[in-house]
């Protein structure tokens, strides 16, 4: 029985109404049909590929688990109503982090839980190594986090927002994940900054079981002449060549930020004057990638979820590929890559990359109160800066780190 039919005819879906308490309206939301789309629009799947109803869902690495190629980030994740229509329309696989919404991601995801099976959903759970962390208090966290789940397992663990190489092997880490066995099925990691240095420690280490990673349109400079630079600073570990590296492996790989610059909250006037829109191009470009098992994105009103699950499956249209490559042209000047090359140059050691990515929540994501809580942590020592300038000189990029410093601050602080 299809996950719909399950949905549709189990006693789960009132109490989800119940619990959801989204009334007679909501119990109307049509179920999807087997496809909705021309079978012109259908194109053949490799073998790692399955497709149901709408939505296509791929093998995420030695995992062996099949996710759906559109996935929800949980940071945040949408009311629940629409939430519950997502998983109606496919998608299986949700991003949790014991920091989301103080917790109210996991909640949420634990009533969806209750209201769809478990076994409806793949969950990517993660933890942080933020303050004093030990062995126990990273286990004392997944503890909570399962709590605040309604489960005893979730089916990856992931350490979330690796910066440092070495903590791949840190006994600390490691040392929880050996007493936390069997309460995850596979290790993870998400990794924002220095990917070039993690990525490769993680695939190497054969410890873990997926990586997520920041793959964004603005690699396409990666076959751009122009950005000679980029090249050389990319050499042997490019987003491309790192993805690479993990499947090589068979390491599975899902990407993030694919959407960033400008998030979804960008003037797209320039976008909108009748040519192909400009968020479905952009996750169909990162799912051109075959071996990226899903793309990680937030949904957060009918409009996304329009313009995301209509990317399914899809390729990139000769227009859209046109426009991406303007959109690129026109914006590589202001994009930060996360590389975290800037604030490895500090002397004063100011975390640059960090605030960068605090001005992209809060100009391009709209998620002002997540930048300014980030960015407090970062300020003080802002103070510090000698203006010396090393952080824009290290900029493969040419990025005005120092300009982005301010402008946060003055936006932020
Ligand atoms: S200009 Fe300031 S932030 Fe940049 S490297 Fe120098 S001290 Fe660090
Ligand atoms: S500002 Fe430049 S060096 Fe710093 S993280 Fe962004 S792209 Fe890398």
């Amino acid at each position: 029985m299809a996950i719909k039919d399950l949905i549709e005819h189990s006693p789960k879906r009132r109490a989800f109404l119940k619990t959801f308490a989204i009334g007679t309206a909501a119990a109307l939301i049509p179920i999807a049909p087997p496809s909705s789309r021309p079978t012109s629009q259908l194109q053949a799947l490799p073998p790692d590929k399955i497709r149901r109803n709408d939505m296509v869902y791929r093998r995420l690495g030695r995992t062996g688990l099949y996710i759906s190629e559109i996935s929800l980030g949980g940071s945040p994740l949408p009311d629940e109503r629409l939430l519950f229509q997502l998983v109606e329309r496919g998608i299986n696989y949700i991003d949790t982090s014991d920091s989301y919404e103080n917790g109210n991601c996991e909640r949420k995801v634990g009533r969806l839980f209750k209201a769809v099976g478990r076994d409806k959903i793949h969950i990517h759970a993660r933890f942080h190594l933020e303050g004093p962390w030990t062995e126990a208090s990273l286990i004392a966290s997944v503890e909570r986090s399962l709590r605040r789940l309604g489960t005893d397992q979730v089916e990856i663990l992931g350490i979330h927002g690796v910066e440092k190489p070495e903590h791949l092997t840190d006994e600390r880490i490691l040392g929880a994940f050996e007493k936390l066995k069997g309460k995850y099925r596979f290790r993870g990691l998400t990794c924002h900054v220095n990917q070039h240095t993690v990525i490769p420690k993680a695939v190497e280490s054969g410890l873990y079981d997926m990586v997520q990673i920041g793959y964004n349109v603005f690699d396409i400079q990666e076959t751009e002449k122009e950005v000679k630079t980029y090249i050389d600073y990319l050499g042997e570990s490019g987003i491309r060549k790192l993805i690479n590296l993990a499947r090589s492996r068979d390491v599975g790989v899902t990407a993030m930020k694919v959407l960033k610059i400008g998030g979804r909250r960008q003037d797209l006037t320039a976008y909108k004057k009748g040519g192909p829109s400009l968020y479905p191009a952009m996750l169909k470009w990162a799912l051109e990638n075959e071996k990226l098992s899903a793309v990680v994105t937030e949904i957060l009103n009918e409009e996304e979820m329009k313009e995301d699950l209509g990317a399914v499956g899809l390729p990139l249209a000769p227009a859209e590929r046109r426009m991406l490559h303007a959109h690129v042209a026109a914006n590589a000047g202001s994009y930060c890559h996360s590389c975290g090359l800037c604030q490895a140059a500090c002397p004063e050691k100011i975390r640059t990359a960090d605030i960068s990515r605090c001005l992209a929540y809060a100009e391009g994501y709209g998620k002002r109160a997540r930048a300014q809580a980030e960015f407090a942590t970062l300020l003080p020592a802002i103070a510090a800066c000698e203006d010396c300038g090393a952080c824009e000189r290290a900029c493969p990029y040419g990025l005005l780190v120092r300009d982005r410093t301010r402008r946060a601050e003055g936006m932020l602080a």
